[in-house]
């Protein structure tokens, strides 16, 4: 019997030892750490945590010192030396973690909390505060942030998808800080637990370990809010031929920003030309080609009538710039737009009577708005000098317009909830094209 039981035992033994061994790989491949740089060149910090603390020396691993919850510590750095709460500590850099990671607590850095852990490091120009995190812990802050945690749940998922593939391809921009990624719009903005939102979290962990890649690296994943009806090629963007990053048809005129309008005086674009190093003086005219339909647009404007470049015309210079340049000095939505001028009609005229009186009479006429303004050039679009005379900015679509359209992606994740028929990588595969959608923890 004890041998039949030991040969069960054996028997046993062999054909676990092969699952367990692919158990244990399977666990090992779960959401990675990243290193987030909270704040850098840091003087003094409060920290303290939801749940009972440690503070440690992460050079030696040593734990300085244990802390209940909630008890508040400030950490000075002055004369090349750390100080915790007034009092000297011997060590550079310090750690602190929760006692008990597991726990769905945080730890408080200047009153924001954070999970994971944190590391502080001393250099000359002040402390470095970095909270090392699972990536997906990490994404449960950062996709409120990027999309509204209402919408449904394949933009979501889409949106966690593009986020995460985002974080990893950027993992190496900070290298030379001591993190991976920062928590500015540099990166992608994190601001701890504080954001975190239901639906949100959900996406994420019903999308753990998916990523987009190219060659089996993670693409540059970038998304906008709305591309205002066609979303854009990266070289006509940014110079950069992505055999990813293509011009799709964008279904999203639901969007608040799919059209808008922005009306700026001539003497409010000589001031902010002036104000960025550009004094040309009185406008005199803009050169700018019409905004056409897709595929038929001119020289200075993309495939799908982004400008690349526009002229202004002054009494004193000429300045041509990008349309990213003009985006941003006119705080424009997009580079997708056109412009008209509008010369408001003279207020009041003279009405003869009889010989020799005149009477003034107010007149109520709408504003003379030119459309096709041809006189050296159809592009060149003349200023006429009229007091109250406006430059009227209409454009379509709120960002860069390159990858996912957030508002696109919403219209077809509503779409499929009605038709049962598609899911969030159908999203992802619209607006990154060539790519593989995987699964690598
Ligand atoms: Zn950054």
């Amino acid at each position: 019997m004890k041998i039949g039981k030991l040969i069960i035992c054996l028997l046993f033994i062999l054909v676990w030892m092969p699952l367990t061994s692919e158990a244990s790989v399977q666990g090992a491949r779960q959401s990675p750490d990243v290193k987030i740089g909270l704040w850098e060149k840091q003087s003094s910090i409060f920290v303290s945590a939801d749940a009972p603390f440690v503070l440690l020396d992460s050079d030696t691993h040593k734990i300085i010192k244990k802390y209940d919850a909630n008890v508040k510590l400030f950490i000075v750095f002055k004369n090349k030396q750390l100080f915790l709460n007034d009092q000297p500590i011997k060590s550079k850099n310090i750690g602190i973690e929760l006692e008990n990671p597991d726990a769905d607590k945080g730890i408080e850095i200047n009153k924001k909390s954070y999970r994971g852990s944190m590391e502080i490091r001393a250099a000359v120009s002040g402390m470095t505060v970095i909270n090392k995190i699972l990536l997906d812990q990490y994404l449960y802050s950062v996709v409120p942030g990027e999309m509204p945690d209402s919408w449904s749940a394949e933009a979501l998922k889409a949106q966690a998808v593009a986020a995460r593939t985002f974080a990893l391809y950027s993992l190496h921009k900070h290298e030379e800080d001591g993190f991976d990624l920062c928590a500015t719009t540099h990166c992608q903005v994190y601001t701890g637990k504080k954001a975190e939102k239901t639906n949100a979290i959900q996406a994420v962990d019903d999308t753990a370990g998916i990523v987009m890649l190219y060659n089996n690296k993670p693409i540059y994943a970038p998304f906008h809010t709305t591309s205002g009806g066609y979303t854009e090629n990266s070289e006509d963007v940014w110079g950069t031929y992505l055999p990813y990053l293509r011009s799709v048809l964008d279904d999203d005129a639901q969007a608040p920003n799919h059209h808008w309008q922005l009306d700026i005086t001539p003497l409010e674009i000589q001031r902010k030309l002036a104000a960025v190093g550009h004094p040309i003086g009185n406008l005199q005219a803009i050169e700018l080609s019409p905004l056409q339909k897709p595929g038929q647009n001119a020289a200075d404007r993309t495939t799908t009538g982004r400008i690349k470049t526009m002229s202004f015309i002054g009494d004193k210079d000429i300045v041509r710039l990008t349309g990213n340049q003009v985006r941003n000095i006119f705080s424009l939505k997009s580079t997708r737009f056109d412009i008209s001028m509008i010369v408001p009609v003279d207020k009041k005229i003279d009405v003869p009577l009889g010989d020799y009186y005149k009477k003034e009479i107010k007149v109520d006429l709408p504003p003379y708005q030119e459309k096709n303004f041809i006189t050296d050039t159809e592009n060149i679009r003349r200023i006429h000098g009229r007091t109250g005379e406006i430059i009227s900015f209409s454009g379509f679509g709120w960002g860069h317009g390159l990858g996912m359209s957030q508002w696109g992606a919403k219209a077809m994740a509503e779409k499929f909830a009605v038709n049962k028929n598609g899911d969030f990588k159908d999203i992802l595969n619209h607006y990154y094209k060539n790519i593989e959608i995987k699964k690598i923890y």
